[in-house]
């Protein structure tokens, strides 16, 4: 299918500071609207021929988080689908994973038949260095796009507060009619705009996530396929920790834990024996362990500080600054177990594009249009994802300490999982309107506002004692410990 191209009536030369998932979206769909476009990529590096080339040799330094799980939720794809389609066509030759609602509605739903609006119910399984080579090709062979690599963007040129260019760390400075900032979560752009010395200063929130991700990617063995998706699913949580398998590309797949930070010991995790001792003691992930079926590509890749952060560039309704938009995970990041990063860079991007179009050169109506979409497509998930760290942590943290349980935590987490996850197994209305939140189609709040949802889950609530014992996922903390200490004895 032929990338949509529809430009506007006054194109602009546009600076994008950063070529990760949020400057490459910016640059793809700005270009396609006829904006000239140059990225500056600090890291300096070749694009390899091969995706697999991509995942085992790339120095992408500048996004430590490279080489750990990622899906691409139903938002991201609906945004590729209108308006990169060569984008997931590009994916889908690479075998990427792509699941669609028929292939994964749970067994217990007896009502199979199609719905309308089934066609955007589709995630995308690949490694996140996949996605990062299919856009980089994209992209850079792109007309109108120029690509800097091994360019560091070290600040602003600006007018006061009305910014006109970037400065590079050369000391060289580049005129643009915008500069769109997308250096992600260690970005030093609110230092850049401190430096401007507005009168208006950006505010930032952040919180916890409360966990530590831990990766480790396998290859299929020749002849051999994973099941798409059993009746356990392909992850869970044991309470005190998370763990979920992740679809890829290529015949590779990964398995991810979710370590809460109050929990140094689980980190012992880092180790390959105790980790292949753990993983096989989750019964989700029996298919994915099976003897024979794959073989490890990594050892396992950890990365910590993870936070929720929202950050805001129009303050009492006033721009910080013009002439600069600042997108993806250097504006706002979530809990990346919830998997909307790439989304959230997406929605930034297809923003940025409404945005130009309706605005043109009005730099406050672009900066002001920004922050309306910041407030209305993607705060909403941001809340949700601090609220549900919010629980976790206070959990996590009496049941490592042995003290009574927050009770309204407690109580939201029996009714998440015992009554709403629970009504997503057997009804395929819940199931639709949980997967519509849980990927960005829909706004979060939603989907507890849908009297039948909130039918469903109190039913299925109420009836939690009636209903057998669920199979255990795994074990209890102190066998895991136990397991993964007879696998990787402590100081060997
Ligand atoms: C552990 C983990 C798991 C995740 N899992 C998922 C998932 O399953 N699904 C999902 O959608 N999202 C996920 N995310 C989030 C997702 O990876 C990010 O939201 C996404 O990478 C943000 O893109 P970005 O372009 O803002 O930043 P990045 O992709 O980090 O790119 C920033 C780029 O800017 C460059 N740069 C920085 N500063 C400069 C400078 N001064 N000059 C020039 N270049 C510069 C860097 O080299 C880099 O290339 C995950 C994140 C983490 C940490």
């Amino acid at each position: 299918m032929s990338p949509h191209r529809d430009p506007v009536a006054v194109p602009q030369d546009i600076a994008v500071v950063g070529g990760g998932i949020a400057g490459m979206l910016a640059a793809l769909l700005l270009a396609r609207d006829g904006h000239r476009i140059t990225v500056f990529e600090r890291d300096d590096t070749d694009l390899p021929e091969t995706a697999d080339e991509a995942f085992e040799q790339w120095d992408r330094r500048g996004a430590p988080h490279a080489r750990q799980s990622h899906a691409l939720l139903a938002r991201l794809r609906r945004i590729l689908k209108d308006r990169a389609p060569d984008v997931l066509e590009m994916l889908a030759e690479q075998g990427a994973t792509e699941l669609t609602v028929e292939r994964i509605l749970p067994p217990g739903i007896e009502d199979r038949a199609p719905r309308p609006g089934d066609e955007e119910l589709v995630l995308w399984c690949c490694r996140r260095l996949t996605i990062e080579w299919v856009l980089r090709r994209v992209v850079t062979a792109e007309p109108g796009v120029m690509w800097r690599r091994g360019v560091a963007v070290d600040g602003l040129v600006a007018d006061g507060t009305d910014v006109r260019g970037i400065r590079l760390a050369d000391g060289s400075e580049v005129l643009a009619d915008l500069v769109v900032v997308g250096g992600g979560r260690n970005s030093p752009v609110m230092d850049w705009i401190a430096a401007l010395g507005g009168k208006v200063q950006p505010t930032e929130e952040e919180s916890e996530a409360g966990i530590i991700y831990l990766s480790r990617f396998y290859r299929l063995r020749d002849g051999h396929e994973l099941p798409v998706l059993t009746e356990r699913g392909a992850g869970g949580d044991l309470g005190y920790l998370g763990f979920a398998g992740f679809y890829g590309d290529n015949g590779t797949f990964s398995i991810t834990f979710g370590v809460p930070t109050v929990d140094r010991e689980l980190l012992a995790l880092r180790d390959v024996d105790a980790w292949e001792a753990a993983v096989r003691t989750l019964s989700p992930l029996e298919p994915w362990t099976a003897d024979g079926l794959a073989d490890p590509i990594t050892d396992v890749e950890a990365m910590a500080r993870l936070t929720n952060r929202i950050r805001r560039f129009v303050v009492d309704g006033e721009p910080v600054a013009t002439g600069l938009v600042v997108i993806g995970d250097a504006a706002l990041t979530t809990n990346p177990w919830y998997g909307k990063g790439c989304s959230q860079a997406g929605i930034a991007a297809e923003a940025l594009s409404a945005a130009l179009r309706e605005h043109g050169r009005d730099r406050v109506g672009v900066a002001l249009a920004m922050d309306e979409s910041m407030r209305r497509d993607l705060e909403p998930h941001y809340v949700v994802s601090c609220l549900q760290d919010a629980d976790r942590i206070k959990l996590h943290t009496s049941s490592h300490e042995g003290s009574e349980p927050d009770p309204v935590a407690a109580a939201t987490r029996d009714f998440i999982i015992n009554g709403l996850l629970e009504a997503t197994r057997v009804d395929a209305d819940v199931f639709r309107a949980f997967f519509r939140s849980f990927n960005m189609l829909d706004d979060p709040t939603a989907l507890l506002a849908d009297p039948q949802v909130l039918a469903a889950a109190g039913a299925a609530h109420a009836a939690k004692d009636q209903r057998p014992p669920q199979p255990k996922l795994g074990p209890a903390r102190e066998e895991l410990l136990s397991v993964m200490a007879s696998a990787a004895p402590l100081g060997r």
